[in-house]
């Protein structure tokens, strides 16, 4: 027996919990149940988390935590229990599969299997933000290597595991070198260790539409956190069964398994709801848990079922749909399928699959990191950028010379363009002559000129050069 935690959440949430656990309970999952109270009840007692404290430590003692959907509930500041779930217990991989059910679910693109795999707890969901001048708010797009190593060998992982042919990366490394450019870096050395899995890397704009237009081209796909949200939610829609679709947030130490839906209050309590997310997000469970005779029982009896156009409203279709059922009738019509496969669809074994195998990240060597520079971000109100840098001119030491300003970061001095619009927010670059290294105190001078001269001043940026090599970008232009 395993022992794990639910939570039965808000709207349809519980319907499609009991539905749930009744299935996997038929099919013979060697589970027990710690249940935990989290979402719209807890927050409205005036706990902005969403859950208690206790509730974190048999989340924590238990380590596998299966979820319903919950209500956020609309303004007063409260926070977003998924982010913070993801965030407090490391989970790093989101795993979505998308997988079309044709022609028992309708969609245009009857042959899709893509599962994606994004990236969960970094990027510009790190949530760093500031107003700095009065025209610019900024977001930090934080990148880490073992984010990106952790991830990445997640996916191929994932792919060996589960038998998968190819996975694809997608970036933006053309336009962010050094975030998706890492990405995208980390990509290539990992996939060398898994020749038998062809891999390929798409920036992610036109990867996008590809997969829109084609998704069959793509097997496995990993991303960074925001392109993957994006991306997931796309394609479990034209997978056609967003209503359908599980996901997996997958830690070193904890996971947690929902639905991707939300608690869609208006259908609660009528015993309306489809339990098929939350379905297979169990399945997912009961796979990461390594009961996967259990998990391949339960996937193809839901497969069966749905072939056999038993369905809920959501996916109820007089084409081929054959009986409109409620959330209690599908459940029983999934138990009584529990001995069956699919005949059209194709069936699962994933009795074979282990639970994957990760290495803990291990530390690098630390590389030679020298200091050659400063980017002062100023506040400043004029438009010529000329102007700025005459006054600028009294600033600087004898290693440090005014070597570029960048509005937006497009080199607007020397030699810009008039035509070029120019917020309040200035990048005054100052550079020490080719490979001269500096020391920080002369951070402190270029500040106290700064306040001298009236300068307003927002932030400073360190322009490293790690083991010799450059590693900050160059302004668009320069
Ligand atoms: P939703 O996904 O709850 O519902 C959108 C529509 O999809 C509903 O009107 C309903 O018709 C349909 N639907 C969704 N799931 C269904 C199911 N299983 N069976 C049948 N029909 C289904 O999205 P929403 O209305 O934007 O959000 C409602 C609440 O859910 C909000 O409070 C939101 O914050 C929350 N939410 C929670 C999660 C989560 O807990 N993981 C995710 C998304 C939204």
């Amino acid at each position: 027996m395993q022992r794990i935690t639910i939570a039965k959440g808000d709207g349809i949430g519980p319907e499609i919990m009991d539905a749930t656990l009744e299935i996997i309970k038929a099919a013979g999952a060697k589970l027990e149940y710690d249940e935990i109270e989290v979402g719209e009840k807890v927050y409205l007692s005036g706990n902005t988390s969403g859950i208690a404290k206790e509730s974190w430590e048999t989340i924590i003692k238990n380590k596998v935590f299966l979820k319903a959907p919950i209500t956020t509930p609309q303004g007063g500041g409260y926070k977003s229990l998924n982010v913070t779930t993801r965030k407090f217990l490391g989970l790093y991989s989101n795993v979505r599969p998308c997988l079309s059910l044709y022609p028992f679910v309708a969609t245009k693109h009857p042959k899709m299997d893509i599962v994606i795999i994004r990236e969960n707890e970094e990027d510009l969901y790190a949530g760093i933000e500031h107003q700095q001048t009065d025209e610019v708010v900024q977001c930090l797009k934080i990148i880490s290597r073992p984010g990106c190593e952790k991830i990445v060998r997640y996916a191929f992982e994932y792919a060996k595991v589960y038998g998968r042919k190819k996975v694809t990366c997608f970036t933006k490394d053309n336009i962010m070198k050094q975030t998706d450019g890492l990405f995208h870096q980390v990509f290539d050395e990992i996939a060398i260790e898994y020749p038998e899995i062809e891999n390929e890397h798409w920036i992610i704009d036109i990867g996008a539409a590809k997969m829109s237009d084609t998704p069959e081209a793509f097997d496995v796909i990993v991303t960074l956190n925001l392109y993957g949200d994006v991306i997931s939610d796309i394609a479990a829609q034209i997978a056609g069964s967003v209503g359908l679709a599980g996901s997996a947030n997958i830690g070193e130490e904890c996971a947690m398994f929902e639905a991707i839906h939300g608690s869609a209050p208006r259908r609660a309590g009528q015993n309306m709801a489809n339990p098929s997310g939350l379905l297979q997000g169990a399945v997912m469970m009961l796979n990461h848990l390594g009961q996967n005779t259990i998990a391949t029982k339960v996937q193809n009896a839901w497969l069966k079922t749905l072939e056999d156009g038993i369905h809920t409203y959501d996916i109820y279709d007089e084409k081929q749909s054959k009986l409109l059922v409620g959330t209690k009738e599908f459940a029983a019509a999934v138990i009584a399928n529990l001995e069956q496969k699919p005949t059209t669809l194709p069936a699962v074994n994933y009795e074979n699959g282990q639970a994957l195998n990760l290495p803990k990240y291990k530390k690098r060597p630390q590389a030679k990191k020298e200091l050659i520079g400063h980017d002062v971000f100023v506040h400043w109100n004029g438009t010529d950028a000329n102007e700025l840098a005459s006054m600028l001119s009294k600033i600087g030491t004898p290693n440090l010379k005014l070597n570029m300003i960048t509005n937006r970061g497009i080199k607007v001095w020397p030699e810009g363009f008039s035509q070029t619009f120019c917020t309040d927010h200035w990048r005054c670059r100052f550079k020490t002559e080719e490979g001269k290294v500096i020391n920080k105190e002369e951070i402190i001078i270029l500040l106290q000129q700064c306040i001298q001269n009236k300068i307003d001043t927002i932030k400073v940026e360190n322009l490293y050069q790690f083991d010799g090599k450059m590693a900050f970008s160059l302004g668009q232009g320069q």
